[in-house]
């Protein structure tokens, strides 16, 4: 009976282990850091007072320019929120100008597109369906409680847990936007089917590729021009010949 128990205990204790392994080795993907960060912000999103709050999750928009994802939407009278989640942990470095931002993370660096230019375009992708100028739009960052940050912008970068406050933090009436209105033009204009988001993947997975090709022959993805090695605050990287007007970066491997 005693050797039962024990036996028993100790399957229980390899299952634990083996539970906290597989979910230590998903948490590393990015893609599922980024689904769980999105799910979060989500979540903090849905407890805003729904009477003046509309939330809008996980929007797949078309126009001329391709397909645009965006995380999150909150349309109020108090402007119309634009949501793009990074669930990235470590130190995250960037300005506004920047063409990409860095992360520091385990001794190694990486570079990801600037959150605050894709933001921009998703502003603008709506900006455009709803025929709304742009000043009614808020566009936020919103970071992992888990990353530390230094980014040198005006732009709202927040992280995930002072989202709710940044949000009630704005109490000036900017519009009287029929909100259901907005929003079923959104919901309309959303591709919802599975073909449209493998689309918009194979786009993004194009656009990278190409944009790979062209800097491993040193030529800048963004302006066209040389890329050339630099040397910066944070060590080597290959940057734009243009530069300041382009601000295109790329780390060394
Ligand atoms: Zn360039």
């Amino acid at each position: 009976m005693m050797i039962n128990l024990y036996l028993y205990l100790w399957l229980v204790a390899i299952g634990i282990a083996t539970i906290v392994i597989i979910m230590a080795t998903v948490l590393r993907y990015s893609k599922v850091r980024g689904i769980l960060g999105e799910q979060t912000v989500k979540g903090i999103l849905e407890k805003l007072p729904q009477n003046k709050y509309l939330v809008l999750n996980d929007i797949l928009i078309r126009n001329s320019s391709g397909t645009h994802q965006i995380d999150h939407i909150v349309l109020s009278n108090y402007g119309i929120f634009v949501i793009e989640t990074k669930n990235y942990m470590g130190i995250i470095r960037g300005s506004e100008q920047n063409e990409n931002w860095l992360q520091f993370i385990k001794g190694k660096k990486y570079y990801f597109y600037n959150p605050i230019r894709q933001n921009y375009d998703h502003v603008k992708t709506l900006s455009e369906l709803l025929k709304i100028e742009e000043k009614y739009f808020i566009p936020v960052v919103c970071l992992s409680n888990n990353c530390e940050f230094k980014v040198n912008t005006k732009k709202i970068v927040v992280q995930m847990d002072y989202l709710e406050k940044e949000i009630l933090n704005h109490t000036d009436i900017t519009n009287d936007f029929n909100l259901y209105e907005l929003a079923g033009k959104i919901l309309i204009n959303n591709l919802t089917d599975k073909k449209a988001k493998e689309d918009h993947a194979k786009e993004i997975m194009k656009r990278k590729a190409n944009d790979k090709e062209l800097a491993d022959n040193m030529i800048c993805p963004k302006c066209g021009s040389n890329l050339t090695e630099r040397e910066g605050k944070y060590g080597k990287f290959i940057g734009c010949e243009n530069y300041p007007k382009c601000h295109y970066t790329k780390v060394i491997h």
